[in-house]
């Protein structure tokens, strides 16, 4: 190889690793596209998106529009992942985007929500009956769709992506457990697990988020390491409430053993209408939901991106 084609060589390689650290530095989540979602999930049009409902059927196919427009393929043969263990016929909608590097595409990161929540009131007291879940979790759907627009237009992780929407999570963690059993049969390789809930209202705390089961595996701390700063932390009532075992983590950390976890800003002081009528789109903080997500960029970018063996459970 003569030297001005091993320098320009050099150079080559050096410019598209710039282009890749600046489109995931320069990449901006827009609150527009934020509230649209976060609005459209969470409307009285979808009656409560319960399990089973035609409400929930209609924010699968918004969903599977999200992975068509952002170039994501179904995992199986279709979007949807019809569950095993729930009477009436509900489905998480799961979409995967297989990884760039050879070596690294063998193991999944996989981001989750769950979609659904409690329907509607029979018993009302006031003139509103429909639980429209807007924190709970259209917020946390709305934050997978936000990073399926990401990670659909960039296409440049190296492991490969799963993106869950759970049903049946508010009946018990039933979507999770049926597909995490069923990937578990499939030796699906787990690298990691992230799971988003309630994250449409601000902490009044010196971290953005908390991190369920902080201290199982070094999530946390690579969390905020990916970000620079300390974005995540401990939440204090966690054992009281159980957080780890809340949501649709459990059900992956229960199969594979490895990092699952779910990051979360309610702290059960800021917002009062956790499982009430009123947890609906206006009380929710688009400015912070959108912050929030524009942190994640970069933070699920270099978990999908990492070295082996990043992140890692603790062995006690
Ligand atoms: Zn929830």
């Amino acid at each position: 190889m003569n030297q001005t084609l091993f320098l320009l060589l050099i150079l080559a390689s050096l410019s598209v690793s710039a282009q890749k650290k600046v489109k995931a530095a320069t990449y901006k989540v827009e609150e527009k596209s934020v509230a649209a979602t976060l609005k459209f999930l969470s409307s009285d049009a979808l009656q409560g998106r319960l399990a089973g409902s035609k409400g929930l059927e209609t924010a699968a196919q918004y969903l599977e529009d999200v992975f068509v427009k952002n170039g994501v393929k179904p995992y199986f043969m279709s979007y949807k992942d019809t569950l095993t263990n729930f009477d009436k016929t509900t489905y998480n909608v799961v979409g995967y985007l297989e990884g760039t590097d050879t070596e690294l595409k063998k193991e999944f990161v996989v981001f989750g929500a769950h979609y659904d929540h409690i329907g509607v009131e029979k018993n009302p007291t006031t003139t509103d009956s429909i639980y429209n879940g807007a924190n709970d979790d259209a917020s946390g759907v709305t934050t997978v769709a936000e990073l399926v627009n990401y990670f659909g237009r960039t296409k440049k992780n190296k492991r490969s992506i799963l993106f869950c929407f759970f049903s049946a999570e508010e009946a018990g963690l039933l979507g999770s457990q049926s597909l995490a059993a069923k990937l578990k049969k499939q030796n699906f390789n787990l690298y990691a697990m992230l799971n988003f809930e309630m994250v449409g209202v601000a902490m009044k705390r010196d971290i953005l988020a908390y991190l369920t089961g902080y201290g199982a595996s070094t999530m946390g701390e690579k969390i905020n390491e990916y970000a620079s700063k300390k974005l995540v932390g401990y939440l204090d009532v966690e054992m009281k409430y159980q957080l780890f075992r809340r949501s649709d983590n459990f059900s992956f950390y229960n199969e594979f053993k490895k990092p699952s976890q779910t990051i979360c800003t309610f702290d059960f002081e800021n917002f009062a209408y956790y499982h009430k009528v009123e947890d609906e789109f206006e009380g929710m903080d688009i400015k912070h939901m959108t912050a929030f997500i524009q942190e994640m960029i970069p933070v699920t970018d270099k978990m999908v991106n990492a070295k082996a063996d990043d992140i890692v459970m603790k062995t006690k």
